[in-house]
């Protein structure tokens, strides 16, 4: 290990090819200004590159610490950026083992790294010679001629070294590096155990019988998971949210309903080795030191302060303000479905493993609407074109596919394009990992492999976008639910985000936004799925080629606010009991327990399960990332609505001018610019909550 990291050190750019030579240290060579080198990687490379990535930008911020020269701009704030390159490029492949190609040997790496990596950050926040530097240039930000530009990332890092205790004295100091290994290996625990149940538990189903009511490509999809896992012949409900979801929402057999539920609520609540309660209790009791320890009242404080919303009582005041006219909502929608089910004669009352089976009973009383008509038109490949077409309409992005023996990939189900200007120029690269298989994590989620910068040279990005659809029968076209096709416009628009960039420096780059502002893009573009334009073109019948006829649309259009009560309760509660855990101070908080209390004090209704149950939420507990943060889907769902309505208010969707001002205000300025005065510049005003309440079809405040 000690050979193969100096062996990696010595080697700069040459000799990448040599036996000794760690494959993830050398800059990437290729096409596109460098590309991964996916087809040399092996998972024993990447603990030593991590190693020496981490001594090699310690001692470039050595460097940078120990500079005779007074501090200025260029050789304290910009040396950082250009510092640690080698590790950004190292943690980049190691985020894609650990998040798509996670088996036993990246685990045991996670384990062994997570708390080296946290350990590692804190030696570089904690460097005061480092800190005093900063400090400078800081203090003259306004009057040394610095950019705007400048000055906001002058401003970032200093903060973020101030956030991160670059102030504290030496003994809280130690402290908080304590507390931050500690966390990482507990998220590390967390992610694994919830993966774990993910893996271990699966429903079996050996009856054709018992496949009651699954439309035919949900019935392909779990015949291939069988195949998958050498059980030809049988058919596997996985734990995943994409193999749930359809199932709830089909099968007639109320007990394999409730079984799946169960199964799948409960991940990280099964007691035994991947049980995540304890994790949380600790979790939660090291944050809120953490957060005393910085000088904030709690963890949300804390996490909140460089947000839009600024404090937890301004998150809180949104989430309650939406809350009350929701669950009156699910009154209504549980209502219906109730007398569906009693007009049916099924003698039941709804329980949280009815309410998709039988809202789609109501969407098709109500709205004449089947989501089953609707799936033929959904081709994944087709909508992936539509999507390209919605970037070249909207941000004049071409894409083509690469030169698959020029551009290697980790997986063979991975494939990447190029994105080119109207000119013809290079924009970036994305990358596509469309299909669920074991050892990736559910969900989806775009990723920046190398992010968009200029102030040393151009530099293009690379983005990828990953879910988790099933693969049917091979040859077959795969086809999605009308809510992962949302999903998939969804993560398309992050990665728009990350390719419309157009700033200086990385650290300020694409999706570097705050964490209530970064929603914003991806949850817009989910809009323009739903466009004739997208759907006349791309929504064609899977077998006829016809595209999806107009009063299937019209009815799609009428169903829009349909089920919004469910939507918004299950996401909600969520949020709100992520906030209160983390509001809830140095209290020993029992998940459990909390969960009941909170959501019995909220009004919770029983037919609804959060969508994210405290022992599963990776969000919250996998990485700090959205803990007290899950809010942000709903802070940026107000933004996302009014700006939609900034489109419908001018000439529509494909509105140029509405185009180019979201361009220029929002998906190329990255975090250069404070994102309220970036929503301003580009809607004329701030935005309020009606068009949220119109969105979701709930009555608009007074
Ligand atoms: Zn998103």
């Amino acid at each position: 290990m000690v050979a193969a990291l100096s062996a990696g050190l010595a080697v700069d750019t040459a000799g990448a090819t040599a036996p000794e030579v760690n494959p993830l240290l050398p800059a990437w060579t290729g096409p596109y200004g460098g590309v991964p080198p996916f087809d040399k990687v092996r998972v024993e490379h990447l603990q030593p590159a991590l190693e020496a990535g981490m001594a090699q930008q310690l001692a470039e911020v050595d460097r940078i610490a120990a500079n005779p020269e007074p501090p200025t701009f260029d050789n304290t704030i910009a040396a950082l950026e250009r510092a640690g390159r080698t590790l950004d490029r190292v943690n980049t492949v190691y985020g894609i083992y650990t998040a798509t190609l996670n088996d036993e040997a990246v685990q045991a790496i996670e384990r062994a790294m997570s708390p080296q990596l946290a350990a590692f950050n804190d030696r570089i926040t904690q460097n005061e010679q480092l800190f005093a530097r900063i400090a400078q240039v800081y203090a003259t930000r306004e009057t040394s001629g610095l950019t705007p530009e400048q000055q906001r990332l002058t401003w970032l890092r200093y903060t973020n070294f101030v956030r991160a205790g670059a102030k504290l004295d030496a003994a809280a100091k130690a402290r908080l590096s304590a507390i931050n290994q500690q966390l990482a290996t507990l998220y590390t625990r967390f992610g694994q155990n919830v993966l774990a149940d993910e893996n271990d538990y699966q429903l079996l189903i050996e009856n054709p019988a018992d496949l009651e009511g699954l439309p035919e490509p949900v019935r392909a999809g779990a015949a291939q998971a069988a195949a998958a896992r050498g059980l030809a012949g049988k058919w596997v409900v996985a734990n995943t949210r994409s193999s749930i979801e359809p199932f709830l929402t089909y099968s007639a057999r109320r007990d394999l309903r409730e079984q799946a539920w169960r199964m799948f609520v409960n991940r990280g609540d099964n007691g035994g080795k991947s049980d995540n309660n304890a994790i949380i209790t600790e979790i939660l009791a090291l944050r809120a030191e953490r957060a005393k320890l910085l000088g904030y009242p709690t963890h949300a404080h804390w996490r909140l302060e460089n947000t839009m919303a600024k404090e937890p009582a301004r998150a809180m005041e949104l989430m309650e303000a939406v809350w009350t006219p929701a669950v009156a909502r699910v009154r209504e929608e549980v209502a219906d479905m109730q007398a569906i089910a009693d007009k049916e004669g099924a003698g039941i009352k709804i329980e949280p493993w009815d309410y998709r089976y039988y809202a789609e009973k109501v969407r098709k009383a109500k709205y004449d609407l089947d989501e089953t008509e609707i799936t033929p038109y959904l081709q994944l490949e087709n909508l992936r074109e539509g999507m390209f077409h919605m970037a070249r309409e909207l941000f004049g992005f071409h894409f083509k596919p690469v030169d698959p023996a020029k551009v290697p990939v980790y997986h063979p189900d991975v494939r990447a394009w190029e994105v080119n200007d109207p000119k013809g120029h290079l924009v970036g690269l994305w990358y596509f990992d469309p299909y669920a298989r074991k050892g990736k994590r559910s969900g989806a989620w775009m990723s920046a492999y190398r992010t968009q910068e200029r102030f040393d040279g151009e530099v293009k990005t690379i983005v990828s976008n990953n879910s988790n659809f099933v693969k049917g029968r091979p040859g077959e076209p795969v086809l999605i639910s009308w809510t992962d096709a949302r999903t998939l416009f969804h993560e398309f628009g992050h990665a728009l985000h990350g390719l419309s960039s157009n700033v200086n420096y990385p650290s300020l780059s694409g999706t570097r936004v705050a964490l209530d502002y970064v929603e914003f893009p991806s949850q817009l573009l989910e809009h323009w799925l739903s466009t004739p334009e997208i759907l006349d073109r791309y929504a064609l019948h899977y077998q006829t080629g016809k595209p999806i006829p107009r009063e299937l649309v019209a009815k799609i259009r009428r169903a829009d606010t349909f089920n919004q009560g469910f939507d918004t309760v299950e996401y909600l509660s969520s949020a709100l009991i992520d906030m209160k855990l983390h509001l809830a101070g140095a209290q020993a908080i029992d998940p459990d327990k909390f969960e009941r209390e909170t959501l019995a004090a909220l009004g919770m209704p029983s037919e609804i399960v959060m969508r994210h149950r405290t022992p599963q939420f990776n969000h919250v507990f996998a990485s700090d990332g959205y803990s007290a943060g899950y809010y942000s889907y709903l802070w940026s769902d107000t933004l996302t609505a009014d700006a939609w309505e900034a489109f419908t208010e001018a000439g529509g969707p494909w509105d140029k001018s509405v185009a180019k001002r979201l361009n220029d205000n929002v998906f190329s300025v990255g975090n250069t610019i404070d994102p309220a005065d970036g929503y301003r510049a580009f809607r004329g005003r701030d935005a309020g909550i009606g068009a949220l309440m119109r969105k979701r079809g709930f009555p608009a405040p007074k």
